[in-house]
């Protein structure tokens, strides 16, 4: 179990002379002054490709400010005026994608491909947040009792606050901030701080859309920054997305001080493959579901459950797969798999291909033998695949989040659905059959929040909403979709009667309905 622990700052000099990722508040770019910052790497190439100031108390405190006071005009700004605005923001995100795009493959490494569906699925949630006239209707009761209607109405909470992860720095605030703000909030996002560029881009998207200043900020910083929105008492909510160790204490921490958050974490998503499934297309499925984003995505296959004889075959038909990625920068026109996002990462990713074997799983494939991890400059790793692995191993205990597959084998679909329920995690799962009763009765019995029938990645679209079970969400409500527009607003029950002032009587009794 990783602990909440502290990323490294810098505050040398060396990094002074680095282009700077600045802050963005009350509309506009605010350079920071804390004097701390941290380096974004090139990931395709090691080299620290600029500096990323981190926030103080004070910089999130001018941040929160600007958002708090912009909060009551554009509460009261109509839900026509809204949508419009909403609109223009997803025409520029679409107009811009290209753009969008390259900031995720200069910072995260992704291939450029893989950018452009970040950007597309992002999108969807902003076109959700286009409807929200329907989506802030509420409920009216028409004669409860003689003369008196009831209604139920959404608002708004006032400053909502995202703190999101390294592996997708644009769908994820998307998930957040268009829904946010078209309920009527104002925003502060914290972005990872490892690539952070994708975030200020897209403030001076909404800026141009006519979101007005303060509606949509952004800082950017460590635990510091984190923390301060944690305890601040003009934020009312917090949406977080990241690793299970840091959502367990952004949950904790945030209820003690009297915040509403949804803190989604990490993930081990199996994939189970029963006797009947077609090998070829299974194997397809896992190689894709497990190596795209250089499995650096809380979705990713991690986990093969190869049921009974389909085993054997499976496992030859991935191995088969495998040489035939191509591995290299993610601008390259011909790479299908970038590098990991850091080399400490990179490094930690490699130390299971040394510590699976040490307990007993067999490496079938190890991607340190790839010529681009071998130069060392990038962060890259080749595609590896570890077989006979259990559920006691390190390597099925932890979260890997790289492109390394594993395989377990059960002998039949109990012992499968018992290895998948045993698992602390219960972000996304997927199932491969022809059998639409086996399929249906995994559905049933699985302990996991997101369910693919023979769909590997199981990412609901935006008008359904996403969040896994067990340790891979902290908090009431999932992300996005219905169950996101519930989190950014509350609700106000209104009871209302017009009576004849001249029936009017004193009478103590409790209100009755009938
Ligand atoms: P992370 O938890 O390290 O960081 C997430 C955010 O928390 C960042 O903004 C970071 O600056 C901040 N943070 C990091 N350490 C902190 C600390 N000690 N105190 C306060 N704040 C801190 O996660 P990551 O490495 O950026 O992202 C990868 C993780 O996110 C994986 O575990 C992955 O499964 C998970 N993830 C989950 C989902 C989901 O929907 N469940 C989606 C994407 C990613």
């Amino acid at each position: 179990m990783t602990h909440v622990a502290e990323p490294p700052a810098t505050t040398g000099s060396d990094e002074a002379t680095r282009e700077r990722v600045n802050h963005w508040i009350g509309g506009k770019a605010v350079a920071g002054t804390s004097g701390r910052s941290g380096p974004v790497y090139n990931p395709a190439t090691g080299e620290t490709a600029r500096e990323v100031d981190f926030a103080s108390v004070e910089e999130v405190d001018a941040a929160v400010a600007a958002a708090h006071e912009a909060f009551p005009a554009w509460r009261a700004t109509s839900i026509s005026k809204r949508t419009e605005i909403m609109f223009r923001v997803r025409n520029l995100v679409e107009q811009h994608r290209e753009e969008l795009a390259a900031h995720l493959t200069r910072e995260h490494g992704k291939v450029r491909t893989d950018a452009l569906g970040e950007v597309a699925r992002g999108l969807e949630n902003l076109e959700f947040a286009t409807g929200i006239p329907h989506l802030l209707k509420g409920g009216f009761s028409e004669q409860v009792s003689s003369g008196i209607d009831v209604y139920q109405i959404r608002q708004p909470l006032g400053v909502a606050a995202g703190i999101t992860p390294f592996n997708f720095p644009a769908m994820v605030p998307m998930w957040m901030f268009g829904n946010a703000i078209a309920c009527g909030n104002t925003f502060v996002l914290k972005p990872s701080e490892k690539d952070p560029s994708a975030s200020v881009y897209m403030a001076e998207l909404l800026k141009e859309a006519g979101v007005p200043d303060g509606v949509f900020n952004v800082v950017h910083g460590d635990k510091v920054a984190v923390d301060r929105i944690l305890e601040h008492p003009d934020i009312a909510a917090v949406s977080f997305v990241g690793s299970t160790p840091i959502a367990r204490y952004i949950y904790e921490t945030g209820t003690k001080h009297g915040k509403r958050v949804q803190a989604l974490g990490g993930a081990k998503n199996h994939m189970v493959v029963l006797p009947d499934a077609d090998i070829e297309m299974a194997a397809d499925a896992a190689v894709s579901a497990a190596y795209g984003s250089a499995g650096e995505r809380c979705m990713a296959i991690s986990v093969v459950v190869a049921v009974g004889d389909v085993a054997d075959p499976l496992v030859k038909a991935i191995e088969e797969r495998l040489p035939k990625i191509t591995v290299g920068a993610g601008n390259a026109e011909s790479s299908e798999m970038g590098p990991l996002i850091t080399r400490e990462h990179r490094d930690k990713v490699a130390s299971y291909l040394e510590s699976g074997p040490a307990e007993g799983a067999t490496l079938r494939v190890d991607g340190r033998e790839h010529v681009l991890y071998q130069e060392g400059k990038g962060f890259f790793l080749g595609l590896s695949l570890l077989d006979n692995v259990t559920p006691e191993m390190e390597c099925y205990r932890n979260e890997i989040f790289g492109p390394v597959l594993e395989i377990v084998r059960a002998p039949d679909y109990p012992s499968a659905l018992e290895i998948v329920n045993n698992n602390e995690y219960g972000n996304g799962t997927a199932i491969f059959t022809r059998d639409g009763g086996a399929a249906r009765q995994y559905q049933f019995d699985v302990n996991v929040g997101m369910v693919g029938l023979n769909v590997p990645i199981p990412v609901p679209v935006a008008y359904y909403s996403f969040g896994g079970w067990k340790h891979s969400l902290f908090g009431d409500l999932h992300m996005y979709g219905p169950e996101g527009i519930q989190f950014y607003t509350r609700a106000k029950v209104v009871t209302s009667r017009w009576p004849d002032p001249g029936t009017s009587s004193v009478d103590l009794g409790f209100p009755r309905t009938r």
